[in-house]
């Protein structure tokens, strides 16, 4: 009989396990790869995006998926102690744009050791190849019961932490079985969707593939309500880039989750966005600098702002002929010319499928999981942690935060649920 049965050596597992057994637990963690930590090591580009240095109310910001959820999680650990809980134990990390926290050795594998060296400390016993199939539970006392293995073997145990993700990256291991597993217990699983996902395109620009590859810096993109721009929904000024299918990059990945509500709430088969190609620049500037090259072509000045191929899509997109110089262009052009510069229109009608997305949208309701210990409120010694959880954060490290800090919180109040019993 163990105290805790931790399912899945991920991110949110590994911190439930280690935390389980820092409390003095009979912990036993499982997981069905040959080893822990598959998707932690190629997250962040393969060096582990461990946590974004920043205040609460700005982490919970860049956690639009049920982020206010983590308020009391996070009043017990936060991103500062997990900065504490690497450096502590002989990990340097190194702040980058953003607020982003990498390790100084730009090596996913140096969080990912530092993480299996605790547990081998902790004496958390370890399962790896081992495909859990089902939980056991004692509907009328509305109790966790145990853990059953897809080799028939059944193990008992007096809480359970499911820490087995969503269903991004199949390969990592993570094919969403633990939605099945959390409807059994009677929960609620919010419609499951992918964000931080690259997003689909009809546009003509996309079908001529004239512009595949280009790379636009800090511009800012727009989700809209409507063709008529009335209502702005989400904006994001990052990088983005145009691909051979639609359109890619932090400021659209960011967009990407919001993208895909907004299809399917509103029944719409088409989003329609825009880009500020110089967010920054105010009209005026752009007058003076062109006003100072005004012998030069339109393309030629717009250069000095983005890609030349940018440049000449949108004196195309303006109506104007290609070789027309600034001093010759008519009021109503340079009008037309500044519309299509700060409102570049483009539409998507969906994204890569959530096996593709970087994280899944939706998941196990929040509303029917208590905050301050992720444990369910419909079944007793049942607790839930990580990307499984309908939270969903943009890309910065703020899912592997999140995965931290609710296993944090799901593992230690695991183990003092089955100590108390
Ligand atoms: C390519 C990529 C890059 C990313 N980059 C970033 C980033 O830079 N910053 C950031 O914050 N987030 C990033 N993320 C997201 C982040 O990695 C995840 O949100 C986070 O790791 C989720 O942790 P988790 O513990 O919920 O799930 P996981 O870490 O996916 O762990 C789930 C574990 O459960 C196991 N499992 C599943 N089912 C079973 C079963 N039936 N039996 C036994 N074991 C099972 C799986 O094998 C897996 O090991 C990235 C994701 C991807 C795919």
């Amino acid at each position: 009989m163990y105290d805790v049965v931790i399912i899945g050596a991920g991110s949110s597992g590994l911190m439930a396990a280690i935390s389980a057994g820092q409390q003095g637990a009979r912990v036993l963690l499982i997981d069905k790869n040959p080893r822990p930590g598959r998707k932690l090591v190629i997250s962040g580009g393969g060096r582990c995006n461990v946590t974004n240095r920043t205040t609460r109310e700005d982490l919970i910001a860049h956690i639009p998926g049920n982020g206010k959820f983590l308020y009391s999680a996070l009043d017990q650990f936060d991103q500062e102690d997990i900065i504490d809980f690497f450096e502590s134990r002989g990990v340097a990390l190194k702040e980058e744009d953003h607020g982003r926290m990498f390790p100084v050795t730009d090596r996913a594998r140096t969080i990912l050791d530092t993480l299996t060296q605790e547990l081998t400390a902790l004496n958390v016993e370890t399962r790896q190849r081992s495909i859990v199939k089902k939980i056991h539970y004692h509907h009328e006392k509305k109790a966790v019961q145990g853990v059953e293995l897809d080799d028939g073997t059944k193990i008992d145990t007096k809480c359970v932490v499911l820490a087995v993700g969503g269903r991004t990256y199949p390969r990592t291991g993570t094919t969403g079985d633990g939605y099945s597993w959390a409807k059994a217990a009677g929960h609620r699983i919010e419609r499951l969707y992918p964000t931080e996902s690259p997003i689909l395109s009809h546009d003509t620009l996309i079908k001529k593939n004239h512009l595949k590859g280009v790379s636009l810096r800090d511009v800012k993109v727009t989700l809209w309500d409507s063709p008529e721009h009335k209502k702005a929904l989400v904006e994001h000024q990052m990088d983005m880039v145009i691909t051979h299918f639609g359109y890619s990059g932090p400021a659209i990945l960011r967009t990407s989750g919001h993208m895909n509500q907004f299809l399917h709430q509103n029944n719409q088969d088409t989003a329609h966005l825009s880009i500020n190609l110089v967010p920054d620049l105010t009209f005026h500037h752009f007058l003076e600098y062109a006003e100072d090259n005004r012998n030069k072509q339109l393309t030629t000045i717009l250069k000095h702002w983005m890609p030349e191929k940018m440049a000449e899509e949108i004196v195309w997109r303006a109506k104007i002929r290609s070789t027309t110089a600034f001093k010759q262009l008519t009021a109503s052009e340079l009008d037309l010319l500044w519309l299509h510069v700060t409102t570049f229109h483009i539409t998507g009608y969906g994204t890569q499928p959530i096996e593709k997305g970087f994280v899944t949208g939706g998941g196990v309701s929040t509303k029917e999981v208590i905050p301050q210990t992720m444990e369910s409120k419909k079944m007793s010694g049942l607790f839930f942690c990580g990307e499984l959880l309908d939270i969903n954060g943009y890309t910065g490290g703020y899912n592997i935060t999140a995965a931290f800090v609710t296993g944090t919180i799901a593992g230690q109040h695991a183990a003092w649920t089955a100590l108390s019993k």
